[in-house]
């Protein structure tokens, strides 16, 4: 099964009122060209709705970077809650990105009550999952993407991924310059799918996997080529307009 493309550009904590609205400028009337695929901008949380409002009419569409696992709006200062990241028209949410795990303290179990409270509040969680360098040196990949997904599997069930995307983005290569060769993005993704696959292989079928971690413009296509590729997560190229139209133009 062919599944639908999806290019999220994950803006971390950058930008401006004035710097957003150039580049939503700069990229809006580009994306017409790929009617096939569905793009995706996460700003910063103060910049959602403004960002929203400027995407109206465009088929661009809006995501949070995080949420609060509290399933009810109260007492919780500083937290957001999904229904608010939907009033402001998200339509996604990154929930579990290796830059909340490791800096956040975000555990396997908060990420998945967090992946759960997006869910609840109409939200389409990109759950992150990643191993890093010395996981990866000391051969506990496999390991670590199946603990990360169990998780969620564990807590929301394998229906739960009819309405959410995966993001393999490994830890070495986010930030780093140092991208996934198509082979090892390949292997990881058909891992996750297989972890998916062993509890309902129509839903793994059509559960997009994205790849993140250092894609640009120049590797952005054999990395969609793979077969299990559905996409990619993309933080500092999408900064840039003309690297982000690009990295869409090869998906
Ligand atoms: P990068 O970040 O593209 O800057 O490596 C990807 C991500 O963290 O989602």
């Amino acid at each position: 099964m062919k599944r639908r493309a999806l290019v999220a550009g994950n803006w971390k904590m950058n930008g401006s009122r004035d710097s957003n609205a150039s580049l939503v400028h700069d990229i809006v009337f580009e994306i017409k060209r790929f009617p096939d695929i569905d793009v995706l901008v996460c700003p910063p949380a103060p910049y959602l709705d403004a960002t929203g409002r400027q995407l109206e009419g465009s088929a661009i569409q809006l995501g949070g970077q995080n949420l609060s696992e509290q399933e009810k709006p109260g007492a919780f200062t500083g937290e957001i809650h999904g229904g608010m990241l939907r009033d402001v028209g998200c339509a996604y949410v990154i929930v579990g990105h290796s830059e909340r795990r490791a800096l956040y303290g975000e555990s396997d179990r908060l990420v998945a009550d967090k992946f759960s409270a997006a869910l609840t509040s109409g939200l389409i969680p990109i759950l992150c999952i990643g191993e890093t360098l010395q996981e990866r040196e000391q051969g506990q990949t496999e390991a670590v993407l199946a603990r990360q997904m169990k998780a969620v599997l564990d807590g929301s069930g394998i229906q739960a991924f009819k309405q959410a995307v995966v993001a393999y983005e490994p830890v070495w290569a986010i930030g780093t310059g140092k991208t996934a060769t198509p082979e090892q993005a390949q292997d990881a993704h058909a891992f996750i799918r297989g972890q998916l696959a062993a509890a309902d292989a129509k839903i793994a079928n059509s559960t997009r996997i994205l790849y993140g971690g250092s894609v640009k413009a120049e590797n952005a296509e054999s990395l969609f080529n793979c077969p299990d590729v559905d996409g990619g997560l993309i933080g500092g190229a999408s900064l840039k307009a003309g690297e982000f139209v690009a990295i869409c133009a090869a998906a």
